[in-house]
């Protein structure tokens, strides 16, 4: 099946990229990006409003995202809004430096934080699909590391890599990423559709 990506983020298209079976999903880059207001009270709202804007302009398949870095202390600044935290004449590294400035103080238990992605698989005005992947660990205390993208450099996943950040870790983030994993559930379900409709 193949689906127009609906974003202006070359970073993320990268990823993407990467992260499905062409086998299974296709997604090609649209040919230019569409000014969407993100005004959705929640990721599903807002992946849904960019996955329709771009249906509506191209007549196509569509695949959208909506991502964010939710944080604990800080329960209303970030989610939804974390791509103008801080407000928007901060480059990415500021409003990165920000957050670790927001957080000074608060102790190691309260940092937790989790990166989330919802897709929306959008074929028709009826019939349209998400998908949900989340990365759980903590704002750490420094910015550190010189990979990724955004929030990266002060995320600090939990298990085996704690005491690393996401963007010391780009092999990892490819495998393990709320993308990655929001993108495993998407290949399943279209991979059984397809094979029940054989
Ligand atoms: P949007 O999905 O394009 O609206 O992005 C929301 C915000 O979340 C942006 O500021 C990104 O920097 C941040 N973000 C989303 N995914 C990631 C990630 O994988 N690493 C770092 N920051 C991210």
């Amino acid at each position: 099946m193949n689906f127009l990506l609906a974003t202006g983020n070359a970073h993320k298209a990268e990823e993407f990229a990467e992260l499905f079976n062409p086998e299974i999903l296709q997604i090609t880059a649209a040919p230019e990006k569409l000014e969407v207001i993100e005004d959705g009270k929640t990721f599903h709202e807002n992946a849904l409003k960019k996955a329709k804007s771009y249906y509506d302009k191209y007549k196509q398949p569509v695949m959208a995202d909506d991502s964010g870095l939710c944080v604990q202390a800080l329960p209303d600044e970030l989610g939804i809004y974390s791509a103008r935290f801080g407000g928007d004449d901060l480059s990415a590294k500021e409003r990165a430096e920000l957050l670790l400035e927001k957080l000074q103080g608060v102790q190691a238990k309260d940092r937790s934080a989790y990166f989330i992605c919802v897709l929306c698989f959008y074929l028709s005005e009826d019939e349209y699909f998400f998908f949900e992947g989340r990365l759980q660990g903590r704002v750490g205390e420094e910015y550190k590391g010189d990979f990724g993208f955004g929030y990266d450099p002060v995320f600090y996943p939990e298990g085996e890599n704690e005491h690393s950040s996401l963007a010391m870790l780009p092999d990892w983030k490819a495998k393990n990423s709320h993308r990655a994993i929001a993108c495993q559930f998407a290949e399943n379900f279209f991979k059984e559709r397809v094979c029940q409709s054989r």
